[in-house]
């Protein structure tokens, strides 16, 4: 039933493709904006690690076959595909793991958490010490289905998120049971506190202004002794939130922000009033200052399928570069 470390008809692919890809990271083929790497240093100490880049439906997206499409589908099949919006933290030395945010293809993207303690505590079913969950949209939590009984079989694993996620965690199968089975934990924290996490890591929660049909939805804002991280995959527009997205950007090492679509071009018909996410473009436009004056570092997530800006190589992509933004890739470590 759960997967023991044997060799399996599965695995090898798995590892190839796996190896590619890190072997295209290391060759730089894979970098598409400035200080993007895998930085060897922080490999050693407490880190984010992203494990996925696009909007919930990810690349390609079901049924889709535009070229871009064709493109991420190719990319995966050369494995390098993007994975949907979501990081691990991870500390090394204490082999403590966490996920953020459970996407429809956790089974392979926590594959990239490239590490002998987290691969002995997955054999173990306690690969996580906690899984934070921003909102209940499908690429946020969905992951979750697969490590119950039929998967990976996760045991007490905390599930941190907001009162009324944990609520509708509780209250809505199969998740219920989840937690009835005792698999998942969900852990209410109540956001604007710092939250002590384990002797490494504090955690924030800031709500953010989201389509919120289900549950409310927040961002993180991870601290370690090295470094801090805004997570903010999904927001409707800066103009709504009750924060100066500049002086958030300010207030951390780095930002992880909501790039789901490039410009009004990807949405015929659509005003920019009725688009429910900021558009790259005027996001870069409003934080040019901040980021010309060297006090904050934008990282775009959460690409939509019709974002030009997911084409390696493309004008887009330079356009990121040359402006001193840029677009998370998976394998891209943060130090915290
Ligand atoms: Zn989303
Ligand atoms: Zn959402």
């Amino acid at each position: 039933m759960h997967g023991a470390p044997v060799p399996s008809p599965c695995r090898r692919p798995d590892a190839l493709d796996r190896r590619s890809f890190l072997a295209a990271l290391g060759a730089g083929l894979l970098l598409p904006s400035r200080g993007w790497s895998l930085d060897p240093g922080s490999a050693s100490t407490l880190h984010a690690l992203v494990l996925g880049t696009a909007q919930d439906a990810g690349v390609p997206q079901v049924g889709c076959y535009t070229p871009r499409c064709d493109r991420g589908r190719r990319a995966h099949a050369e494995g390098r595909g993007r994975f949907v919006s979501s990081l691990a933290l991870v500390e090394p030395e204490e082999e403590r793991y966490y996920l953020v945010d459970a996407t429809p293809d956790i089974t392979r993207q926590i594959d990239l958490i490239d590490e002998p303690g987290f691969r002995r505590r997955a054999g173990e079913r306690r690969p996580f010490d906690g899984i934070f969950l921003t909102h209940a949209h499908i690429g946020h939590y969905a992951g979750l289905a697969v490590l119950g009984n039929e998967g990976l079989g996760i045991r007490d694993t905390p599930v941190y998120c907001t009162a009324a996620m944990a609520d509708f965690l509780t209250s809505n199968q199969p998740w219920a049971f989840l937690a009835e089975q005792g698999r998942i934990v969900p852990t209410p924290l109540d956001p604007g506190v710092v939250h002590r996490i384990d002797p490494l890591l504090e955690v924030e929660l800031w709500p953010v202004p989201h389509r919120d049909e289900f549950a409310d939805t927040v961002a993180f804002v991870f601290r370690g002794p090295g470094g801090s991280l805004l997570f903010l995959p999904d927001i409707n527009a800066w103009a709504r939130w009750d924060r100066d997205v500049a002086e958030a950007v300010r207030s951390v090492d780095a930002a992880l922000l909501d790039g789901s679509f490039w410009s009004l071009d990807e949405l015929p018909g659509r005003s920019v009033d009725d688009v429910p996410h900021p558009l790259m473009r005027r996001t870069m436009d409003r934080l040019q200052p901040v980021v010309d004056a060297g006090e904050g570092r934008v990282v775009f997530t959460h690409l939509n399928n019709s974002n030009p800006a997911l084409d390696e190589g493309g004008p887009e992509q330079a356009e990121v570069r040359r402006r001193g933004f840029e677009i998370a890739r998976e394998g891209l470590r943060i130090p915290l």
